[in-house]
């Protein structure tokens, strides 16, 4: 046997049969040519064969998937650390994932890193770039910054909880402990209505379910049957033909159901379960109490189909609106995520105040936020109207929060990514570029289907009265249930780089800024 060190745990091994759990090596991933790095989580052995279940260390945990030896490129094989303090569990996958050259998958920690909020000012950049507006942001930001070291930074909040106030791996990570068995896909399939779905994730089902090539879900009441047989019993019986609670949005063939998770536990239970197959970063909750959950429904001659969802605290410290939301895969990428997302800010403008989604978001989630935030702030930009004659129209961060209710982190983290500020003369500029104007048309068109707010049936609940008798019970409770409040920390960043009652100028042209 031909073994070279690289170096201390880099070996060229000729052989599988030394391969164990938290090895990385090259592995074929299923119905393509690539040979991605990746990791084994796990090997199992049945009639003589031998299976290996792989992460690629750059994807995500979606593509997960058993695979045999003439997938493995045994060639290089990176062991892992007999310390422990290796890769040898697997958590460090993200970690590694953020220095991969290769085609970037976001991980948890980068949604949570990058979501919903500005992220701490770069440090000054001393090149040209400094005619860019982000950077002359960054660099007056990091002025302010410097001169209000004394506020309370991010470093005292995490230091709470652990002596290195280094980055967060991964939120999700925290809630899995990575568990070895919660990280292998345990379900082949599931049957939900007329769609037969691959899951991506994990999710506890009763241990006698996961065995089976195919698990067969009621699509109106979500409860599960292990054949076809039985499903076709209980839907004799099951006189659903909606999600249960209230309809409270009608239009055409999309509505909207809300259930009390106190009301319809099982329903609630089932939901979230479900929800778990297509939710990497989900802990999963017994207690659904202290939620509500939004159910999104097509309408046909056979029923309400269950399309998405998320669920809601009904009180949110922190001014959370969405907990989870998911498009079920075989709606995805037909403009309902969106929807979902819009559905719940038009409950936030009811309710007369901001919100943001929990984080962290899941790498899907961020995309879909990221373009309602921007297409949503885009829309309101151009839509203003200049006060008088030969003037600029004019509109502050508070008032963009107001007519939108998107919290003020996601306002002010949207105009940057879309790098829209610019500093001109003494002023902060909101700046329209034809190439800017042009792409956001494209996308408006594309997005046929909004929310109607005159078809919203809802009065929101003051959940803070009724459920003081039993607010501590709901705060333990919502506390194993909400992503852990570090990750949340991270993206609490107060945004005093820009005064949110100023006025920002919007320019419909590049503006020339002479140095
Ligand atoms: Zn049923």
């Amino acid at each position: 046997m031909k073994v070279e060190m690289e170096n201390d745990y880099n070996t060229i091994c000729d052989s599988v049969s030394s391969l164990i759990e938290g090895c990385r090596l090259s592995v074929r991933m299923k119905g393509t040519n690539d040979w991605p790095l990746a990791e084994i989580i796990s090997i199992k052995e049945a009639i003589g064969v031998k299976e290996y279940y792989v992460h690629y260390v750059d994807f995500n945990k979606r593509l997960d998937e058993w695979v045999t030896e003439h997938d493995l490129d045994t060639r290089k094989v990176h062991f892992p650390r007999k310390d422990g303090g290796g890769s040898n569990t697997g958590v460090s996958t993200p970690k590694k994932a953020q220095i991969g050259s290769g085609p970037v998958v976001l991980t948890q920690s980068q949604s949570a890193n990058v979501s919903g909020a500005v992220s701490r000012p770069s440090s000054p950049v001393n090149n040209t770039e400094l005619l860019n507006g982000n950077a002359v942001l960054a660099a007056a930001l990091q002025k302010r910054m410097n001169r209000k070291r004394k506020i309370p930074s991010l470093e005292s909040e995490d230091s709470n909880e652990g002596p290195v106030p280094q980055p967060r791996q991964s939120g999700s990570m925290v809630s899995h402990h990575d568990d070895i068995v919660t990280r292998m896909k345990n379900i082949d399939l599931i049957e939900l209505g007329k769609h037969r779905i691959k899951p991506w994730y994990f999710a506890p089902y009763p241990q006698e379910m996961v065995n089976l090539d195919c698990i067969y879900i009621c699509e109106f009441c979500l409860k599960y049957r292990k054949s076809r047989k039985c499903l076709e019993r209980h839907l004799k019986k099951c006189n659903l033909r909606h999600p249960p609670g209230n309809e409270i949005y009608r239009k055409d063939i999309i509505s909207f159901f809300e259930i009390d998770g106190r009301k319809n536990k099982v329903y609630a239970q089932n939901l979230c379960l479900l929800a778990k197959l297509f939710l990497d970063h989900k802990t999963l909750y017994y207690d659904t109490d202290p939620f509500l959950f939004y159910v999104m429904t097509v309408f046909d001659n056979r029923g309400f189909h269950i399309v998405g969802y998320f669920s809601k605290e009904k009180e949110s410290t922190e001014d959370y609106n969405v907990a989870c939301i998911l498009t079920m895969p075989p709606y995805q990428r037909k403009g309902y995520g969106k929807l979902l997302i819009e559905f719940s800010y038009e409950l936030s403008k009811f309710e007369g105040k901001t919100g943001s989604p929990e984080k962290p978001l899941s790498d899907l989630g961020l995309l879909s936020y990221r373009s309602y935030w921007a297409q949503t702030i885009l829309e309101i930009l151009l839509d203003m109207k200049p006060v008088g004659d030969n003037e600029k129209p004019q509109i502050t961060i508070n008032e963009i929060c107001e007519l939108t209710s998107i919290k003020k982190e996601d306002v002010i983290s949207t105009l940057q990514n879309l790098n829209l500020i610019n500093y001109y003369k003494g002023q902060y500029i909101i700046t329209l570029s034809r190439d800017i104007i042009e792409n956001h048309h494209r996308a408006m068109e594309s997005r046929k289907i909004r929310i109607d707010p005159k078809c919203l049936h809802w009065v929101p609940k003051d959940w803070g009265k009724r459920a003081k008798w039993n607010q501590s019970q709901n705060r333990r409770s919502s506390r194993g249930l909400s992503l852990s409040s570090q990750v949340n920390a991270e993206v609490e960043v107060k945004p005093d780089w820009v005064d949110l009652e100023e006025p920002l100028l919007i320019a419909l042209d590049q503006i020339q800024v002479n140095v």
